[in-house]
């Protein structure tokens, strides 16, 4: 079976997966979800994933259908039956099937699906060679660390990313960058990592936690505070995070090239000492 779903406790091939049309999920947005990558078939940070699962299912009130050990028993299924090696775990848990209504009642069964496909990393040369970012007003609504499947304003910030050319939309809040569309956004200035800080404007991803943990072993200062775009324009080094982008070096904002256009020393540094942890 090449890529694999389950739903709802059991396992069947992608294609055949269907779900209510009344599941709370397709109807509002109502649920929570996770994108855990796979390196040489071994799921990577699955715990720091799965606890925030957990975060973002508190924070909706949603009952979590399995524990972190049942989980990673059903994920290593998955990808085994998958057999793909480098694959893309998604998991989704919505509140459940009901008659449209707004308001929920508390005894829904949840709906639990997770998919295994095959991940198609990034071109190797696109890596090296650094890429494009526009920025974009976000739009999004107030809760930004929850990992809602709710993600309208992430799919017009990414389409306009594609319509212009670029690889990610960069969102600024009130003149500040929060985040990427699909990542968290790193700058370096005058030797300073600086990122936004954890809280309610962005995701609180895995890998920008890797990254600044690889960042302080390393010996950098860090700053976690919110850049203003043109901040972001005239920063040395700016690279992006995330769990498919892993580490990559952004070469242009808005057109403007960064340093020389292309990814800077320590953007590289970080992307080596981020392979290397994955090896
Ligand atoms: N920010 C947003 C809005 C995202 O959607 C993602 C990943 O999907 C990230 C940041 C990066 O998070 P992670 O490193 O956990 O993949």
């Amino acid at each position: 079976m090449p890529d694999i779903a389950f739903v709802n406790g059991r396992f069947l091939p992608l294609a055949d997966a269907v779900i209510s049309i009344e599941d709370r999920g397709f109807q509002f947005g109502d649920g929570v979800y996770e994108v855990i990558r796979t390196y040489r078939g071994r799921p990577f940070e699955v715990e720091a994933h799965l606890e925030r699962l957990d975060k973002s299912s508190r924070a909706l009130n949603l009952p979590q259908p399995y524990s972190h050990s049942r989980w990673k028993q059903l994920i290593d299924e998955a990808v085994g039956r998958s057999s793909h090696s480098e694959a893309k775990i998604y998991i989704q848990i919505t509140r459940g099937s009901a008659p449209r209504d707004h308001a929920y009642s508390s005894d829904l069964v949840p709906t639990t699906v997770m998919t295994v496909r095959q991940l198609h990393s990034l071109d190797p040369k696109v890596m090296a060679s650094g890429v494009e970012v526009v920025s974009t007003e976000d739009v999004r609504w107030g809760r930004c660390d929850i990992k809602s499947v709710n993600l309208l304003a992430n799919v017009f910030a990414r389409q306009q990313a594609k319509i212009a050319g670029a690889f990610e939309a960069i969102l600024v809040k009130d003149g500040l960058v929060t985040e990427g569309a699909v990542s968290n956004v790193m700058a370096i200035q005058g030797g300073t990592l600086v990122t936004a800080p954890e809280g309610h404007r962005i995701l609180s991803g895995v890998t920008r936690s890797v990254i600044l943990r690889l960042a302080r072993e390393d010996g950098f200062r860090i700053e976690e505070r919110y850049l203003s775009i043109s901040e972001l324009r005239d920063a040395d080094e700016v690279f992006l995070t995330g769990t498919t982008v892993e580490v990559l070096g952004v070469v242009g904002v808005d057109g403007k090239a960064i340093g020389s256009a292309k990814p800077g020393r320590l953007t590289l540094q970080l992307s080596k000492r981020f392979r290397d942890r994955i090896a």
